[in-house]
């Protein structure tokens, strides 16, 4: 048997190929207790002003600062309090001169008032009090629409949703949130050594850890999958697997059979089932036989079954794509750069990602690196990328970084 020669292109084309053919899902509204972690389908707008009148941002007395004019230590003006205003409720009265209302925080200024003093800066005595500092108008006042002015667009559609997305959504009123919908995506783990989490091995055998470890890349996303479990290298079965998947998923995740073994069966797959096949070799480690490809409006990934591999091509392209499909705007793994922890010294033609641990400055390779271990996915919370060529790296290199652990993601694809 002839193994076919395949070329490999950069990760940054392979993962402009994909997201050439990731179609948004649709839409779905949700209550907005529901809606944090997801993708918003439409803007926020402000439907009115924030704050929504003039109010006061302290507990104390609302004056009219032209009666403070003059006022100092030595010539203490004094005011009588004619009302307390407490924060949900409107004064009735207007203030005349030298009068002022006691204000709580968050309570509307009443007529004639134009600024705020604080309690701290008054002496009290029964129902008046005395100042020592004249006020500028509007001194101390939260101005109607300070922060949001109304018609203003406040977070763009494709945004993820945040705390603090959830609090100017419950703001305006959104009980029911307009977000992306979540691709359907199924999990087919293939070889005939696997068993599942909760058999026995036996000679010759190892678990399936890639499909519950992408189970929860997906969970990760929000995304909950549909497993088809781990499945023997047999052509037939295999091939059935995947076109019933293909009925029920937008998108189908495999692991294993994508190399050139006399038992990977994925490339006979994808030509019998009539799929696209976008790359099928890219030049990184691990995971360079990572191929995707496209066939009836569906995308599937035919991950590595080395989990290092598979991991690493779940980030770097399932990842974005499924995002794509979700509607976000974000679709890459934040970076940053970091201090190498660690000489790498051995040159490598492709692009490398180590799974490293970082800590906010440096960033260490996370023990056993190679394309089989699962050690290094475990401890690791983001991978250093080391570019392909002909040097190595020295410890204290600056180093750019993935990082595994934010939710929210990046707008640039930086490699
Ligand atoms: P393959 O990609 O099928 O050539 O498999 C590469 C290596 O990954 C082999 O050592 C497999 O035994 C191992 N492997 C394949 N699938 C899985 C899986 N689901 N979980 C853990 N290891 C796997
Ligand atoms: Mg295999």
């Amino acid at each position: 048997m002839m193994v076919e020669i395949r070329k490999p292109i950069p990760v940054g084309e392979a993962v402009e190929r994909v997201l050439a053919h990731a179609v948004p899902a649709g839409t779905e509204t949700v209550p907005l207790e529901e809606s944090a972690g997801r993708i918003l389908a439409e803007p926020v707008t402000a439907s009115h002003p924030v704050p929504p009148f003039n109010r006061s941002p302290y507990d104390g007395f609302a004056v009219r600062s032209k009666d403070t004019e003059g006022a100092s230590g030595s010539n203490r003006i004094p005011f009588s309090v004619i009302d307390e205003i407490q924060a949900g409720s409107v004064s009735n009265q207007t203030l005349g001169e030298r009068q002022a209302a006691r204000i709580m925080t968050g309570a509307p200024l009443p007529d004639g008032a134009d600024a705020i003093v604080m309690f701290e800066q008054t002496v009290e005595d029964g129902d008046t009090f005395t100042i020592r500092k004249p006020f500028e108008p509007l001194e101390n006042v939260s101005l109607k629409g300070e922060d949001l002015a109304e018609g203003e667009e406040v977070v763009p559609a494709g945004s993820y949703i945040h705390a603090g997305t959830v609090a100017v959504l419950a703001t305006f009123g959104y009980a029911h949130v307009k977000i992306a919908r979540r691709p359907v995506v199924g999990i087919l783990a293939t070889g005939t050594e696997l068993v599942g989490v909760g058999e026995p091995l036996a000679p010759g055998k190892i678990r399936n850890s890639n499909g519950p470890m992408i189970a929860a890349q997906l969970r990760r996303m929000g995304i909950e999958c549909r497993t088809y479990g781990a499945q023997a290298d047999d052509l037939d079965a295999v091939i059935g697997t995947v076109e019933r998947a293909l009925t029920e998923t937008d998108a189908l995740i495999t692991t294993g059979g994508v190399s050139v073994g006399d038992f990977d069966y994925l490339p006979a797959v994808y030509e019998k089932i009539g799929a696209e096949v976008l790359f099928n070799k890219v030049a990184m480690r691990p995971g360079s036989v990572t191929t995707v490809a496209a066939g009836g409006g569906k995308l599937l990934f035919g991950l590595s079954g080395n989990p290092s591999s598979c991991f690493t091509g779940f980030e770097l392209f399932t990842r974005p794509a499924l995002l794509k499909m979700m509607g976000a705007d974000k679709l890459f793994l934040p970076h940053t750069k970091a201090v190498l922890g660690e000489d790498f010294t051995k040159p490598n033609p492709f692009t490398r990602f180590v799974r490293a641990v970082y800590d906010g400055n440096t960033a260490s390779p996370a023990g056993f690196n190679k394309s089989n271990a699962v050690s290094s996915i475990a401890r690791g919370n983001a991978m250093i990328v080391l570019p392909g060529g002909t040097r190595g790296f020295k410890k204290g290199d600056e180093v750019d970084v993935l990082l595994l652990g934010v939710e929210e993601g990046s707008t640039q694809w930086k490699l």
